[in-house]
């Protein structure tokens, strides 16, 4: 009379609705910038696992969200974070009103049901997810759900997508070799000029002066990168100032909020950076 333990007493949800709110209804708006669009699509046209690589804030979510679109694929994102295992991701037995109940983690359900898995700065990650990543990104294409007793074979649609910001790495925080060869990777960076002009103005819905003025700001601080500042002024810093200033804030304390402030905390480094802004607002 007593199921076996760890089954599932409700059948699974149909698929269509599993995946529901994973969807992307509507076109992510993307400006392309390089051949992108099209090695990505040969890459899933072979399922091939991608690697997005570049600094925080250029574009590389937003270009997996589109290519998701345009692909008519759901698209399952995890933040990797620190204390983030490989249970996080492949799933755990929970404890409810019926007993103990499986719940797939967010890349067995990608894998399981067919969506394009983005798992963004998964350097972050424990170095367990590494072992149940392996299995998925090669030939096998599988996940073993340890805890469960069972071997999920992937999904044809699946493809597992992985983003790694190169700037942050350290000896001791670095994507084993083993790791890196199992992916094709893109480079991407902080756009050239007329691009990133095109995007801060469309996003943030300043007028393309305006987000010119901003894009010039954004190139002297990343001028400045290695000589005291980590990390380069983003498109999105840029979109934000560009925000405030299309709800009327003044672009000068709109870019000191946006783009020098959050940027360093070095007295110095805010005054070049204040310095900056004031030539062209
Ligand atoms: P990250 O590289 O950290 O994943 P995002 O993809 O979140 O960065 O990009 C930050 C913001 O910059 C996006 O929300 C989007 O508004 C804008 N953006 C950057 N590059 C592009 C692009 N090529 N086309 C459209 N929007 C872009």
């Amino acid at each position: 009379h007593s199921a076996p333990p760890g089954s599932s007493p409700s059948a699974p949800a149909p698929a269509g609705d599993a995946l529901a709110d994973y969807r992307i209804a509507r076109e992510p708006y993307y400006r392309q910038v390089s051949d992108e669009l099209e090695l990505f699509e040969a890459a899933y046209a072979v399922r091939m696992p991608v690697m997005i690589k570049g600094p925080t804030g250029c574009g590389k979510t937003r270009f997996i969200e589109h290519m998701a679109w345009r692909l008519g694929k759901p698209l399952v994102t995890v933040a990797c974070h620190e204390d983030l295992t490989a249970s996080d991701l492949v799933g755990r037995f929970l404890l409810d009103a019926q007993g103990t109940r499986w719940h797939d983690g967010p890349l067995a359900l990608a894998a399981r049901l067919g969506a394009i898995c983005y798992l963004d700065e998964v350097v972050e990650a424990r170095q367990d997810t590494t072992v149940v990543i392996h299995p998925l990104s090669d030939a096998r294409r599988m996940l073993m759900l340890e805890k469960k007793g069972e071997v999920l074979h992937a999904h044809p649609d699946f493809q597992l997508v992985i983003s790694y910001n190169p700037g942050y790495q350290s000896l001791l925080k670095d994507l084993k070799q083993s790791t890196k060869q199992r992916f094709a990777a893109l480079d991407f960076d902080y756009p050239e000029h007329e691009v990133e002009v095109e995007i801060v103005a469309h996003e943030s819905g300043v007028d393309r002066d305006t987000a010119a003025k901003l894009v010039h700001i954004g190139a002297r601080a990343r001028n400045l990168k290695g000589h005291g500042l980590v990390e380069g002024m983003s498109t999105r810093m840029l979109i934000h100032a560009g925000s405030l200033i299309a709800r009327s804030v003044a672009p000068l304390t709109a870019c000191r909020m946006a783009l020098v402030r959050p940027l360093t905390d070095d007295a110095d480094m805010r005054d070049v950076l204040d310095a900056a802004v004031s030539t062209y607002f």
